[in-house]
């Protein structure tokens, strides 16, 4: 039999990556707008995709890259949560296809992810000028390897601002509340979620007989885990109960496809970063002090270090008034 990836073209957006039979991943090219993973699983007689990426190209690749792999149109399109970088492609897919979240994830998309998305529209200016900032710092940046990461999130948020234009902000139409499976002639797939960890709603795609999970940002490879909504306790919650599943194989949100070992990874991340915060705290040490630990020294998204710092901080400053 022919093989199915090399009748995909290509995309500039993602490099195609069988994961098992009839699961692929669609990884990230830096810098391109589509910035987080997707997936494409084939059923057998539908087609799912999880995340749509950041930008409606991007999501037009995916969806030529379902079709040609699967041979069908895509059924359903499963969001793992709000963020833009896993939503922002839903327009390309609806209405043919069904889009599914946990139900917290929707009225966050209905509200805060879609008034962000209609303040931006009327201030464009807002983010030009932020875009002009950065473009400003990463020509003065020094260290080679923040500077690559500012010129990809810079092309990143290029990508996004001439999408905006076109964008329609897309809600799903099926939402669960703990778990729902899809069943296909070849094979299924469940819908986990454990509640909000990353976001305030996380779900993840399981397929038990294959022991694979795509894990939305749950699980991070060699990326700093982004803890801008995040609750990092209910996090290692939520990784403590998917560790009790039979999983081999990880797609990420960010980074290669990976295995447990990358979930045991982010799970030290958040002890590690909660523990240097508490540290801090108790030395009266500023965290705009602390830097990055040796072993995330090569990981990417760097910026998110000192904005996690904050992040716990501003949590555990909460914690203490509340006592
Ligand atoms: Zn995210």
């Amino acid at each position: 039999m022919k093989n199915q990836m090399e009748t995909f073209p290509g995309s500039r957006h993602f490099r195609l990556k069988q994961v098992t039979d009839g699961v692929y991943a669609a990884i990230a090219v830096p810098g391109t707008g589509s910035l987080a993973n997707a997936a494409i699983i084939d059923l057998g007689d539908s087609t799912v995709v999880v995340d749509t990426f950041m930008s409606i190209e991007a999501a037009k690749d995916l969806q030529t890259a379902a079709r040609g792999l699967t041979g069908k149109p895509v059924s359903y399109v499963i969001n793992t949560h709000w963020h833009s970088d896993h939503t922002s492609g839903n327009q390309v897919f609806s209405p043919q296809a069904q889009i599914i979240s946990t139900t917290a994830a929707r009225e966050i998309m209905a509200t805060v992810g879609k008034n962000r998305v209609i303040q931006q529209l009327s201030n464009l200016e807002t983010l030009n000028q932020a875009i002009a900032e950065l473009e400003e710092r990463s020509k003065q940046e020094t260290n080679a390897k923040l500077k690559e990461e500012m010129l990809w999130e810079l092309a990143s948020e290029r990508e996004y601002i001439r999408m905006l234009p076109d964008f329609a902000y897309t809600l799903p139409t099926i939402t669960f509340e703990q778990q729902m499976s899809i069943c296909g002639s070849d094979r299924s797939v469940q819908l986990i979620t454990y509640g909000g960890g990353h976001t305030q709603s996380d779900a993840f795609v399981y397929l038990p007989e294959e022991k694979t999970a795509i894990m939305g940002d749950l699980v991070l490879s060699k990326h700093h885990p982004v803890l801008t909504h995040a609750n990092p306790q209910a996090w290692l919650h939520i990784l403590e109960q998917v560790e009790l599943l039979a999983i081999e194989t990880i797609v990420p949100g960010h980074g290669e496809i990976c295995s447990m070992r990358e979930l045991y990874e982010v799970k030290q991340y958040l002890n590690d970063i909660h523990a240097l915060v508490a540290k801090a705290v108790r030395t009266h040490t500023g965290i705009e002090e602390l830097s990055v630990p040796k072993a995330y020294e090569d990981w990417h998204f760097t910026t998110y270090f000192q904005s996690n710092l904050k992040r716990v901080e501003q949590l555990l400053a909460e914690a203490a008034g509340e006592q």
